[in-house]
């Protein structure tokens, strides 16, 4: 039952005659997998139950014809596909199905043993590209609609210190103290370095999002420390700690991991506390053969409960704090999605907060002998 890469076909087979239905079974169980009906009703049963790639049904049954029950099929399971088992004395019928779409191949009876076999491998071939292509397409509708929201909210909250620094320059140009112009550089400084935090973070979007992942072997000895290499001058006073269990070979988009690690860091530099006499970043990843294990735990402010399901929402910005820009989390949401990995956020507010994730291990399968 099993196709040469090694998915399972699951075949319906619907008939009223017994016979046909066990010596379809004896013909074809070692390569696929078979359910049998004898009436319409226990075939529309069986595939609301199973993932059927491939339909068969007979023409000539009792209560219903093939293609009657290949047109109540199409109304609620358009996507297997249909072939017809059907005689000579059938061909207006067979006509009409082909010309309404409602089956893709027709089989004379008796059948040909190589001829069925390789129709329901086509057949189930067309199935799984159609199901690939529905999959892409669903895929790239979201991220279009995603992007058009990107890019409005982006260029609305880029004009945004644009305004500011016109703002600035207007008052500097009324203003006749000359004494007072470096404090309107440093202004315009903030406001520059708000727009370069921005469009970093808009680079960093577009490269999350490519569709595929290139798998390489990944430490994370040297993600934690360019990671923290990367984020220790936002705040020196931060006391950064690493714990790596890493006994063997991790395999990963290590862009994407570096991503989301860095996004976590940042965050957790950030989002530290003035007053925290001892503010610190524990970085923790336990690496086995099926995934990695990785915590990022600070001290800083936390973050409030109501809004712990709502902080990885594109644009969501838990408080004003920092000047946020609330696309941070929504990449490392985006980068784990395509890694197949899973983000729980445990927080209390004052107090500090704990990311941890799981990350399936892409190991190369072994061969089995
Ligand atoms: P940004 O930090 O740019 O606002 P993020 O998407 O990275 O955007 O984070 C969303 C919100 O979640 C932030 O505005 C912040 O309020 C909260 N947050 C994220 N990480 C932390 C953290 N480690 N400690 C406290 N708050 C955090």
């Amino acid at each position: 039952m099993v196709n040469t890469d090694d998915t399972i076909i699951k075949v319906l087979y619907v008939d009223d005659e017994l016979n046909n239905l066990l010596s379809f079974q004896a013909a074809f169980r070692r390569r696929f997998e078979i359910l049998i009906a004898t009436n319409a009703t226990e075939g529309l049963e069986m595939l609301a139950n199973n993932d059927i790639s491939v339909i068969i049904a007979d023409q000539r049954m009792p209560k219903i014809t093939g293609v009657e029950f290949f047109n109540t099929v199409l109304q609620q399971f358009p996507d297997p596909i249909r072939i017809l088992l059907t005689g000579y004395s059938d061909i207006n019928a067979l006509a009409d199905a082909i010309n309404k779409g409602e089956i893709f191949r027709y089989i004379k009876k008796p059948w040909d043993q190589t001829e069925l076999q390789n129709t329901i491998i086509n057949a189930h071939e067309i199935y799984t590209t159609r199901r690939q292509l529905k999959q892409k397409m669903e895929e790239l509708e979201r991220v279009n609609n995603e992007l058009n929201r990107f890019v409005y909210s982006t260029s609305h909250d880029l004009r945004s210190p644009l305004a500011n620094i016109m703002g600035i320059l207007k008052m500097a140009n009324i203003d006749s103290k000359p004494e007072r112009a470096p404090e309107y550089f440093s202004m315009i400084e903030g406001c520059v370095k708000k727009m370069d935090l921005f469009i970093h973070k808009i680079i960093e979007y577009y490269k999350g999002i490519r569709l595929e992942n290139e798998i390489t072997e990944v430490q994370f000895d040297q993600l934690f420390s360019d990671s923290i290499e990367m984020n220790h001058m936002v705040n020196p006073a931060i006391q950064f700690s690493t714990k790596v269990n890493q006994d063997i070979p991790f395999y990963c988009d290590e862009f994407r991991l570096s991503l989301i690690i860095n996004n976590l860091v940042s965050n957790a530099v950030k989002y530290q506390r003035a007053d925290e006499p001892h503010p610190n970043v524990q970085l923790i990843a336990n690496v086995n053969e099926i995934e990695a294990r990785i915590e990022i735990i600070d001290n800083g402010v936390g973050i409030i409960e109501d809004h712990l399901t709502r902080i990885f929402d594109i644009f969501f910005r838990s408080s004003d704090f920092k000047n946020g820009l609330g696309i941070g989390l929504y990449i490392v949401k985006e980068a784990l999605n395509r890694l197949k990995g899973k983000i729980h956020v445990q927080s209390e507010f004052g107090k500090g907060s704990h990311f941890v994730l799981t990350i399936p291990n892409q190991a190369v399968p072994k061969l089995t002998e």
